[in-house]
């Protein structure tokens, strides 16, 4: 439970929206606020210091992905990541290679700027999900033409879970000489990660979504590869990537990288087994529960299911109400009566797609907490179910 104001006994279930910041990370990244506020860019040792602890943070995010420090340009965020992937590549090969391959299942960042390139002169393919949400190496093979520079299929979708077979699909991609983008925020930090057995060449990761600060992110740029820039300017980042760089929040996503590392095992195996738990309990004590994604290649965190005759928007008010946060679709789509694009490329009925939660769990999750969710979930749904039916 989450202690503080207004947030006594609050149940946070939605770490795949965000995370609280880890206490230790922000302590690491305090003095770079006023004490090491140097910009890393000069010359002088106020300068040098920032220019370290950026090197340092750096280093550990590369660590986490199996990567070189060279390899990891730091940017605002995950969506900067993907927009540059995508934009970069498609700029860097104009006039020579059209088209480009990704999944009706991506996070927008990667949907929305694969149609903005598509305004641009580009042909993209958009390939079909199956009813997990899952993209098979085959569909990809079958995609590639003579003229695609690359293909973008996301690592963990973040509504359903579901993981795709990143290394298949770049093995297939790196065959046909063709650039391979894999978008990693979900799974960054929470399962093993290795930029070489996945055969990624561009890899996006951000620091909220592994109890590190907002607005940062960082792409992984193999070796040797090249991409036009999204920001001009100065020559920051090895002249990859302009703007002075936000010390304060790339030490603490360093910081959080490091933890995330040295706890990855132990976080895995008790967010995974509340997972269970939870979708176990939901099955055996609540009818009409379709559980949405694959159901084993799934990050172990998110459990994303529909509860059949009510609306998810009433749903996650009632939980609201009990302090219980979940979500419903992805976070972007919130405030708007849109029902989430993904479940409806996994082909899933409107009456499924319109009743889906998800819960997305972290390491300071409890059994307890499950036990009041699923409890609070009986109640709500008898209110709810009893209110349709009049
Ligand atoms: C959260 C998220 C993003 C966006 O990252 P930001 O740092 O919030 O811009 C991109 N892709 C996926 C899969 C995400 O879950």
């Amino acid at each position: 439970m989450i202690e503080g104001k207004n947030k006594k006994n609050a149940v946070y279930l939605d770490h795949s929206s965000t995370t609280p910041v880890e206490p230790q990370v922000v302590d690491a990244m305090l003095p770079y606020f006023n004490l090491h506020f140097g910009n890393p860019s000069s010359i002088h040792s106020f300068g040098q210091e920032a220019k370290v602890a950026l090197e340092d943070a750096r280093r550990q995010i590369a660590k986490l992905l199996k990567a070189e420090a060279g390899e990891v340009v730091f940017t605002s965020s995950g969506t900067e990541s993907n927009n540059w992937a995508l934009k970069g590549a498609a700029a860097f090969f104009a006039g020579r290679k059209k088209h480009l391959i990704t999944s009706t299942a991506e996070h927008h960042a990667v949907l929305f700027t694969c149609q903005f390139i598509e305004k641009t002169g580009f042909d993209v393919t958009y390939l079909k999900v199956n009813e997990f949400g899952m993209v098979e190496p085959q569909q990809v093979a079958d995609a590639i033409r003579e003229d695609t520079f690359m293909v973008s299929v996301m690592h963990a979708n973040n509504e359903v879970g579901t993981i795709n077979p990143i290394g298949e699909i770049g093995a297939v991609a790196r065959q046909a000489g063709v650039l391979f983008h894999t978008d990693a925020v979900q799974t960054f930090g929470k399962v093993p990660i290795d930029v070489q057995d996945l055969n990624v060449d561009f890899l996006t990761v951000s620091g909220h979504k592994i109890y590190g600060p907002k607005g940062v992110g960082a792409l992984y740029l193999r070796q040797g590869l090249q991409l036009e820039k999204l920001l001009h300017g100065g020559k920051h980042e090895r002249d990859r990537r302009a703007g002075t760089e936000n010390v304060p929040a790339v030490v603490g996503f360093g910081k959080a990288a490091e933890i995330s590392g040295t706890r990855m095992q132990e976080d895995f195996a008790l967010v995974g087994t509340l997972r269970d738990e939870l979708q176990k309990k939901l099955l055996e004590q609540i009818d009409g529960i379709h559980v949405n994604g694959h159901p084993e290649k799934r990050h172990p965190a998110i459990l994303n299911a529909s509860f059949a005759g009510v609306e998810s928007d009433s749903l996650l008010l009632g939980l609201d109400l009990k302090g219980i946060a979940v979500s419903n679709g992805s976070a972007c789509t919130s405030g708007t009566v849109e029902p989430s694009h993904v479940l409806h490329a996994m082909g899933l009925p409107k009456s499924i797609a319109n009743s889906a939660i998800r819960f997305s769990l972290g390491r300071k999750n409890t059994s307890d907490e499950i036990d009041y969710t699923v409890n609070a979930l009986k109640v709500i749904l008898k209110r709810l179910r009893k209110f349709k039916r009049r």
